[in-house]
């Protein structure tokens, strides 16, 4: 395998392989390096992202890392970033395997990598019955009984926007609720319950809950249960480097996908909370442009 690229794109899932597709077709040696853990790994089926709706998430990857594969300007190499350092023209990125590569540019498509809660099973039904996003999973649970784990000001707008797709909706705060009196009264007026019972477990059959069991021994049966999780950024390579996150833990960018640091950019989930297939192609394919952009720029 060549050691020294135009690009290296640590990351290979959507994001990374649309940036690869823009960079691979402007000509730009290219080499992709992903774990394959993409977030949305355990989900069964994928939504809303035209010409693949209801695939599974990895039918889709496989699909666009076939065309992807079909430039000769990019490799694909299966592994682990571990490192990169700043080289005189560019970076040095290593891998899990001891190999070492340089590009004149990097791209993070790593991605986010969600804090399961100590709620015994949740883990297993994430991505199934547990859903991060109605727009992508909200159709499928319509109309069924439905509960909400949040709190606050979030909870309230979160559980506002879910009473859409059903009518038959809890708000589990799994503690006291935080919400404020004219919150409480809103959601009431809309026949939406406010559970405070502490959560311990989802009684699930293969990641489909039967019910949401509490600390205090009963239980409520339930078809599905939103909830936005915390997350850390799947890759802290970016920040070893020197790149900046704003309030909220992404990676920050300009409008051209540049981080903070010189020559490093970022696309997809770890740039921003509006998380979905589309916008991870669409980041992707517009920051493979700026890149090209960039290059262009330094060498006429
Ligand atoms: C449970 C769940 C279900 C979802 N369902 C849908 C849906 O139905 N429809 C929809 O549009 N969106 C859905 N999403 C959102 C969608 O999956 C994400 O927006 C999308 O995967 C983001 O793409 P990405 O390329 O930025 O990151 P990811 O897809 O998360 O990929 C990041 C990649 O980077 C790799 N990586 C990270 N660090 C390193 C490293 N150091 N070295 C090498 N590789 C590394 C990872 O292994 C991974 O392959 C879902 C999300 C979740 C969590």
């Amino acid at each position: 395998m060549e050691k020294q690229y135009d690009v290296i794109i640590v990351g290979g899932s959507y994001a990374g392989l649309s940036a690869a597709m823009a960079l691979g077709r402007s000509l730009r040696k290219t080499l992709i390096i992903d774990g394959g853990e993409p977030c949305n790994r355990q989900t069964p089926h994928s939504h809303n992202f035209i010409t693949h709706d209801g695939n599974t998430p990895k039918a889709i990857s496989l699909q666009a890392k076939e065309q992807v594969s079909k430039y000769d300007t990019v490799s694909f190499l299966q592994g682990i970033a571990v490192s990169a350092t700043k080289l005189n023209d560019g970076f040095e990125v290593k891998t899990a395997a001891g190999e070492a590569f340089s590009a004149k540019k990097i791209l993070f498509a790593t991605g986010i990598k969600d804090q399961m809660p100590a709620i015994d099973g949740f883990a297993a039904c994430w991505g199934i019955t547990a859903i991060h996003c109605p727009y992508c999973h909200g159709y499928e649970v319509r109309h069924e009984k439905t509960g909400v784990i949040t709190n606050g000001d979030l909870g309230y707008e979160y559980t506002k926007l879910i009473n859409n797709w059903t009518k038959e909706l809890t708000l589990f705060t799994n503690g006291k609720s935080t919400l404020t009196p004219e919150q409480t009264e809103k959601l009431a007026k809309h026949n939406i319950s406010i559970v405070e019972k502490e959560i311990a477990a989802f009684d699930h059959t293969n990641g489909y809950i039967n019910q949401v069991l509490f600390k205090d021994g009963s239980a409520m049966p339930m078809k599905a249960v939103y909830s936005k999780l915390p997350f850390v950024q799947h890759c802290d390579i970016p920040m070893q480097l020197g790149c900046a996150l704003n309030e909220q833990g992404y990676l920050s960018v300009d409008n051209f996908y540049k981080t903070t640091v010189p020559g490093v950019f970022a696309a997809g989930d770890n740039i921003n909370m509006m998380r979905s297939v589309a916008l991870a192609v669409s980041a992707g394919n517009l920051a493979g442009a700026f890149i090209n952009k960039e290059l262009v720029d330094e060498t006429f």
